[in-house]
């Protein structure tokens, strides 16, 4: 007789997926075509009547590989080496491309874009080889890093599948202890929990003429990447899209809508602190989890003490509330709960601003339980952002013509490329389960602090 086991490890089906529109290439290549006709000619002679390497000089990288060579260069190919322009100043010249200003905004940098557009494409980790050449702090995420100090001897190895580490969280009551009656039974608050696989739920999508396939795209990612969609409840309503790996949101002006939900979702989130909606909410849905959505410097402590104990915490799409940054603001969420002797009941997901993988990680040590995705899901279905991207109502978003197979699998390429890159930060920190890097400030450092540590007392240091 066969024993079916219950359990099964999580895995993400990844695949190459192209993009729909090809991105703007990073360089243009300018040849001075009569020059280069010249320049080939003499090559022909030197390299004895090779036309085709005669023809793909002087790049290694192949711009000059068409039948016509450089008279047609493709500059999709360029990796900026300059190499060409070098020896042959006189005939090419490689200039960055202005069209790449366009994409994503002064957040969500192009070299953002190329890299999420890569992990949608791909489902890898992004390897650059040559050395990271950026800068070594900055402001928002940049000005804090996290301690890798054993990446150079690993304690753990969950990427390449040797050692099981989870990236599944909790969301839900957990209180402290339980209580019982005489004859053993518990009363009082019991813990009510679901788990996700990975700390990340999609976030709601952009409204516009996309609404329906992009509300299908999440609500099926969702499903089977094993974690949460957040959709507004009217969207759910009107694209009849239920099932557990959704949950409503809901405002005071949707709230009629609650009435024509297909079933009881297992959480639904509340838009906005209003003590008597989200007793009726509870009353309304015995079963369900009940999360508050509210922005990240709001005051968490009267709402913990009428009962909420799962927030979703939201930034703007640059990852401020008010004039703060949430590594702030995260923090002060997660001690003021500390203080309260409440950290461990109550759970805190948090959204806004995090838009690369690395930003997961070190919103989690801040004292996130789980991060919702926003920007960050619409570039890897190529959303093109007109202007600024701050707000969700006057964010102006375009999407090319989506498919729901093609949306769904870019995202789990992009939700396993990041799940990849969270557990190179938990292997080289030693730890087996990203719930134990929650609120581990001790894993980072700020530039901030270090800086001040450095410098404090020299004259002009703080001015
Ligand atoms: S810059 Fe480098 S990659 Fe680009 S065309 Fe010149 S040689 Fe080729």
């Amino acid at each position: 007789m066969t024993v079916q086991s219950g359990y099964h490890r999580y895995h993400i089906e990844t695949r190459f997926t192209p993009d729909l529109i090809p991105p703007p290439p990073r360089f243009r290549v300018r040849v001075r075509k009569l020059r280069l006709i010249g320049l080939v000619l003499k090559e022909l002679i030197e390299f004895r009547g090779h036309v085709r390497v005669a023809l793909s000089r002087p790049c290694v990288y192949g711009v000059f590989s068409r039948p016509v060579g450089g008279l047609a260069p493709k500059e999709e190919l360029c990796v900026g080496c300059l190499r060409c322009t070098v020896q042959y100043p006189e005939v090419v010249q490689i200039c960055p491309n202005p069209e790449r200003l366009r994409l994503g905004d002064s957040y969500l940098k192009p070299e953002y874009v190329d890299t999420i557009l890569y992990e949608a494409r791909t489902g890898r980790v992004p390897v650059r080889g040559a050395g990271y050449r950026g800068p070594f702090g900055g402001d928002g995420w940049d000005g804090m890093w996290t301690d890798m100090s054993e990446i150079v001897r690993p304690t753990r190895d969950g990427i390449h599948g040797r050692e099981f580490i989870s990236t599944a969280v909790d969301i839900g009551e957990k209180p402290s202890f339980l209580t019982f009656d005489a004859a053993g039974h518990p009363i009082g608050p019991t813990p009510r929990v679901l788990s996700i696989q990975v700390p990340f739920v999609l976030d709601v999508p952009p409204p516009g003429r996309r609404l329906r396939v992009l509300a299908e795209i999440f609500a099926e990612a969702a499903r089977q990447l094993e974690t949460l969609a957040i959709l507004p409840v009217e969207v759910v309503v009107r694209f009849s899209l239920g099932g557990p790996h959704v949950m409503p949101l809901v405002r005071a002006e949707t709230w009629p809508l609650l009435e024509k939900l297909p079933e009881s979702p297992r959480i639904v989130a509340l838009a906005g602190w209003d003590p008597d909606r989200y007793r009726a909410l509870r009353a309304r849905f015995p079963e369900s989890l009940v999360a508050v959505r509210v922005p990240m410097d709001a005051d968490l402590e009267p709402m913990v003490r009428t009962g909420v104990r799962v927030f979703h915490l939201t930034a703007d799409y640059h990852g401020y509330a008010g004039r703060r940054f949430a590594i702030e603001l995260i923090q002060q969420a997660h001690r003021q709960l500390v203080d309260m002797g409440l950290r461990e009941e109550v759970t805190l997901i948090g959204s806004g601003g995090i838009v690369m993988a690395e930003h997961v990680p070190k919103a989690i040590i801040c004292g996130l339980d789980a991060v919702a995705l926003d920007t960050a899901l619409w570039v890897a279905l190529q959303a093109r952002f007109d202007g600024e991207c701050v707000e969700p109502a006057p964010a102006a978003v375009t999407f090319p013509r989506l498919k729901t197979a093609w949306g769904v699998q870019r995202l789990k390429n992009l939700v396993n490329a990041w799940r990849d890159q969270l557990l190179e930060v938990l292997g080289a920190m030693g730890l087996r389960e990203v719930r134990r890097l929650r609120g581990e400030v001790g894993r980072c450092m700020f530039q901030r602090d270090l800086e001040r540590e450095a410098f404090a007392g020299i004259e002009g240091f703080g001015e």
